[in-house]
């Protein structure tokens, strides 16, 4: 089969945040016979699955922006699903990729072949292309708790995934399992409808960094139109924080090791000052290191759960009932309303399609020891497959924009030289990839993850999933495609 190096064809599995990016960028890069398929009848991923009362997003809306589409009308400092949502869609519709884009195609099977990816949809419908991306996200399939009884709750139950607005919480007894960075978010806007009674089943205790929202006035707003370096300032300013705080969590030098302590003071100070009653706050406090867990950034959640109609439980849950939950000492707490804040299942990427590369291997085979691929993205037996933000890209409380931006230019790197013809596929060796599991595993050690908790960071072997280093080190990594971790037979 011929190929069209020139003129390859590209189809992007999403149309959320990083499919979105993905298109502008192949675009600039001269590549236009590009396909979304996207499974909904809108743009969106995480922002539009995510409508739970409270929902926004904890990284500073300024750094939470394309580098290509800076927006001085952010409302506040931690803007909600919604305004982050439109955000996205003015980006898609400014840069005309509903052109591109195929909605209400859900993908369930790719297979490579003689240098070619088919892609097949559920609605019955087959693409080929020369180029795959999948841009599925991360945190895209609710985890069901397999807590006994789940099923015989006779109330509404649903995840926060999907959320069912058709449901009145006012004067409901609601029970929220979990209590992660969504949980933190929800508790508080739902101990304020009215006559709400909130019983909150919490597993395992977490460190909350509190920064306060802001809102920025017309005044700000104003100045950041007229003097973009300023909004750029601040951008880099927030983005510097979290990318300190990040290094923290992976690295033992002296500096990093002051910097944790000091964090790690202020979530300690954050509890003590804000939980009055000692008895609550021993219950909410963790028995684990900082950062071992995603820290919640959240100015809320203490003071919600010290309301009047709030009940904080920690006793395991036994099974689930068809009036309620019932708790390992024998109490019953009836519901109404049954809400599961247990989380995603982060090491699906892609998944549950079906991927089939060469040699007929399939993902579920390629993964059987190990969730992993080259530089996060590249795996062995998939060529010209990028997988965005996949094994150990560095997600965590960072911009996970930033990310996706810095994997797009490290595959169009790959593509120019595909297109000059250094390499007939985009591959790297399965030596390349041993070489960079080992180089993440010498690193998984240090970082405070592996310090003893349960978290959506591990896989299954308890490694994290996430970049152990410092991002300075993974932008490194990341700006400049290595010849020699690529197969260039034929040349
Ligand atoms: P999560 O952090 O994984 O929390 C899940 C919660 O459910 C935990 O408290 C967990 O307890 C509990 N849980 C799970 N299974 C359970 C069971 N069988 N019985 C009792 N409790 C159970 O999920 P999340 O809160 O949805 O957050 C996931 C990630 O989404 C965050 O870490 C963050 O990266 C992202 N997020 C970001 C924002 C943002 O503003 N940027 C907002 C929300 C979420 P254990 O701790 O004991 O496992």
């Amino acid at each position: 089969m011929t190929i069209n190096r020139q003129d390859p064809s590209v189809i992007i599995i999403g149309a959320g945040m990083t499919g979105i990016q993905l298109v502008i960028k192949l675009k600039e890069a001269g590549i236009n016979n590009i396909t979304v398929l996207e499974k909904s009848t809108t743009i969106g991923g995480t922002w539009r699955e995510n409508t739970y009362p409270g929902v926004a997003c904890d990284v500073p809306s300024h750094a939470y922006t394309y580098s290509f589409a800076p927006n001085p009308d952010w409302s506040n400092l931690f803007p909600s699903g919604k305004e982050i949502y439109q955000y996205f869609e003015s980006v898609f519709y400014q840069h005309d990729i509903d052109r591109y884009t195929n909605f209400s195609e859900t993908v369930i099977r790719c297979v490579y072949n003689k240098q070619q990816w088919t892609v097949e949809t559920q609605q019955g419908n087959c693409y080929t292309a020369d180029l795959l991306f999948s841009a599925t996200g991360i945190l895209h399939q609710p985890v069901t708790p397999s807590i006994p009884g789940i099923d015989e709750f006779e109330g509404p139950a649903f995840h926060t995934a999907r959320w069912d607005h058709s449901i009145d919480l006012a004067g409901k007894r609601i029970g929220v399992i979990g209590t992660g960075s969504t949980a933190a978010q929800l508790i508080p806007e739902i101990v304020k409808r009215p006559n709400s009674d909130v019983t909150v089943f919490q597993r395992t205790p977490q460190w909350i960094t509190r920064v306060e929202d802001k809102v920025f006035t017309e005044q700000e707003k104003q100045r950041f139109r007229e003097k973009p370096h300023r909004m750029q300032r601040f951008k880099r300013f927030a983005l510097y924080i979290f990318e300190l705080g990040t290094s923290t969590l992976t690295g033992n030098s002296w500096w990093q090791k002051w910097m944790y302590t000091l964090f790690s003071y202020t979530a300690k100070r954050n509890l003590n000052n804000s939980i009055k009653d000692p008895v609550l706050r021993a219950k909410l406090t963790p028995d684990y290191k900082f950062g071992c867990k995603r820290v919640i950034i959240n100015s809320t959640y203490y003071d919600a759960i010290q309301q009047d109609n709030a009940h904080l439980v920690t006793d395991s849950i036994e099974r689930v009932e068809a009036k309620g939950v019932r708790t390992s000492n024998g109490d019953f707490h009836p519901l109404d309303i049954l809400v599961l804040s247990t989380g995603f299942d982060a090491s699906a990427f892609m998944r549950p399609m079906e991927f089939i590369g060469e040699q007929g291997v399939t993902i579920e085979q390629a993964w059987q020891n190990k969730i992993q691929a080259y530089r996060s993205m590249l795996i062995p037996q998939f060529p010209n497959f990028f997988l965005m933000l996949g094994p150990n890209s560095p997600i965590g409380n960072y911009s996970i924009i930033a990310i996706s931006e810095i994997q797009t230019d490290y595959a169009i790197q790959a593509i120019k030289l595909w297109q000059k013809g250094t390499f007939d596929t985009i591959k790297a060796r399965p030596e390349a990839m041993e070489q960079w599991s080992a180089m993440l595993k010498s690193k998984m050690g240090k970082t405070v993850w592996t310090s003893g908790c349960n978290s959506w960071y591990l896989d299954a072997d308890g490694d994290p999933l996430s970049w152990p280093d410092s991002w300075k080190n993974w932008v490194q990594a990341m700006s400049q495609i290595d010849l020699k971790d690529f197969v260039t037979e034929g040349h």
